[in-house]
């Protein structure tokens, strides 16, 4: 069990000063992991001031000192690897391999990228009669959502130290455990103390008292549409700066000249890695038409190379949903897609055979779908996917772009002239080419309602600063 009924405050592991709990339900089993508290706003405000009280001295920590505590946080992750792997498969029902081979590897990674961006950052730059030097912005809020534990947190954590900003993390309630683990990593890295709290709790109470405390400068913030909607209203109140990652419903086009099978399946991989709970998951397929019979063939015979199942089974690779609530969320979408008149390709509504205990899903492929249908509009978070043709490529990105959203966009097919030009015409933060490898120091965020602001890399560590412009001082700046 890992119930921890603290929160973490001013460097050590303090008791709520509330009573409420609540239990953390691995989604394979069904069954309590442990209990966390749900924090009160009087915790929250303690470690506000905590964070508050350390701003001063750690907003004037040296460059030094901050990579060498990025450093030691990543040296004490690696060290804690089998617990952490092991825990974003119980809270999460991630499957084992893709717990170690890319939460893990996430979390990892945002700490040594941002400790290699920060060797370089500029902090101070002249421009002939003045200088800018970017100064650690104050407090930050950093709320995180439950689908990637350790990623989602480790690069709101890494940018906020290499920016000298003290924090307050309230993670996700279904998902607490890896971040309480981080707590530990982090407190043992010698990160001073107030410069990182964490206090678990309700997005309604502590989220919510993230975004209005008028002791927090800058609020960075993972999770749904309608939440960083609220969010931004409540920072509006404090003029406050936001930082959203939202939602997508990103386009993969498919051309002419791609490799059917090859395209089928990476087309059917966004819907089964994480279970389809990813913001940049492709979920509008966008083929020519006269691909359809085939494209549809290729991808039915590519579900099963993604197997649904108990995510301690090495061989799996779509786990559970993380809870019951996404579970119902996903279902009521997969019968909106019967209604709207969108063919039923494979999966479909209830559960799996033979997975009867646990919030797993079919995956399931519709075609025939029309771009202004709800399951071709909204994000369904779930191994669901939409299959739509197109007559030709302006077609194509018109389709591509025609959505609120622009967080990522996916494009496969041979002529490079072509790829580069969709590439350079879809609307979105990221455009991946062919399934490239992605390197977690290049910006990651989203145009139109996908968000604001960038994360990962330098580009994350901006985020957290503010530009002073000064004139008239004739020291230079500092490298
Ligand atoms: P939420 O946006 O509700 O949750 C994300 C985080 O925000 C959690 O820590 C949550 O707290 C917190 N939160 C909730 N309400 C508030 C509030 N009023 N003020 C401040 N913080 C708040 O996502 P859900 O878990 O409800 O998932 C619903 C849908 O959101 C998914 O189906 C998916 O479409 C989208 N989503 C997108 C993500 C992305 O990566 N962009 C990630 C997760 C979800 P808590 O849950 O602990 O109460």
């Amino acid at each position: 069990m890992y119930t921890n009924l603290k929160h973490f405050i001013n460097g050590e592991w303090v008791e709520s000063t509330g009573n409420e709990t609540e239990d953390v339900i691995n989604p394979a089993t069904e069954e309590s992991i442990g209990q966390i508290s749900l924090g009160t706003k009087e915790d929250l405000d303690k470690a506000v001031q905590a964070a508050k009280a350390a701003l001063p001295t750690f907003s004037r920590t040296s460059r030094e000192e901050r990579i060498e505590m990025l450093e030691k946080i990543a040296k004490g992750y690696e060290k804690r690897k089998d617990e952490l792997v092991q825990v974003m498969t119980d809270e999460l029902g991630a499957p084992l391999k893709f717990s170690e081979e890319v939460h893990y590897e996430m979390g990892l990674a945002h700490f040594k990228k941002t400790a290699e961006a920060l060797k370089d950052y500029k902090f101070e730059e002249d421009y002939g009669n003045y200088k800018i030097i970017k100064e650690t912005i104050g407090v930050s809020g950093l709320i995180t959502p439950w689908n990637f534990p350790t990623n989602q947190t480790s690069t709101k954590i890494a940018s906020a130290i290499a920016a000298g900003s003290p924090m307050v993390l309230k993670p996700a309630e279904l998902t607490p455990f890896a971040a309480m683990i981080l707590a530990e990593i982090i407190d043992e890295a010698g990160v001073p103390k107030g410069a990182f709290n964490l206090v678990n709790g309700t997005g309604s109470t502590i989220g919510d008292g993230i975004s209005s405390h008028p002791d927090i400068d800058f609020v960075s913030f993972t999770g749904s549409a309608g939440v960083g909607e609220k969010i931004m209203q409540n920072a509006a109140k404090t003029i406050k700066k936001v930082a959203l990652e939202l939602g997508g419903k990103s386009p993969l086009i498919v051309l002419d000249d791609a490799d059917i099978e090859e395209a089928a399946k990476i087309a059917v991989s966004h819907i089964s890695l994480n279970s389809g709970q990813v913001c940049t998951a492709a979920t509008r397929i966008i083929i020519p038409e006269s691909m359809k019979k085939d494209f549809g063939e290729a991808m039915k015979k590519a579900v099963p190379s993604f197997p649904v199942g108990d995510p301690l089974d090495k061989n799996v690779v779509t786990g559970p949903l993380v809870a019951k609530k996404q579970w119902d969320r996903v279902q009521s979408y997969i019968e909106k897609g019967i209604d709207e008149g969108a063919t039923l390709l494979t999966g479909g509504t209830g559960k799996p055979d033979g997975l009867e205990k646990g919030y797993y899903v079919k995956p399931t492929i519709f075609t025939d779908v029309s771009n202004d249908m709800v399951i071709a509009q909204e994000e369904i978070f779930g191994p669901v996917t939409t299959v739509i043709t197109y007559k030709d490529l302006d077609e194509a990105l018109e389709i591509a772009n025609d959505t609120v959203y622009g967080l990522a966009g996916y494009v496969v097919g041979e002529d490079q002239e072509t790829l580069d030009y969709v590439a350079k015409n879809i609307r979105a933060g990221q455009i991946v080419v062919n399934d490239a490898e992605q390197d977690r120091s290049a910006p990651f965020g989203g145009f139109k309602q996908s968000g604001i602001g960038r994360e990962w890399g330098a580009f994350g560590i901006e985020e957290y600063l503010e530009p002073k412009s000064v004139f008239g001082v004739k020291v230079p700046a500092k490298a």
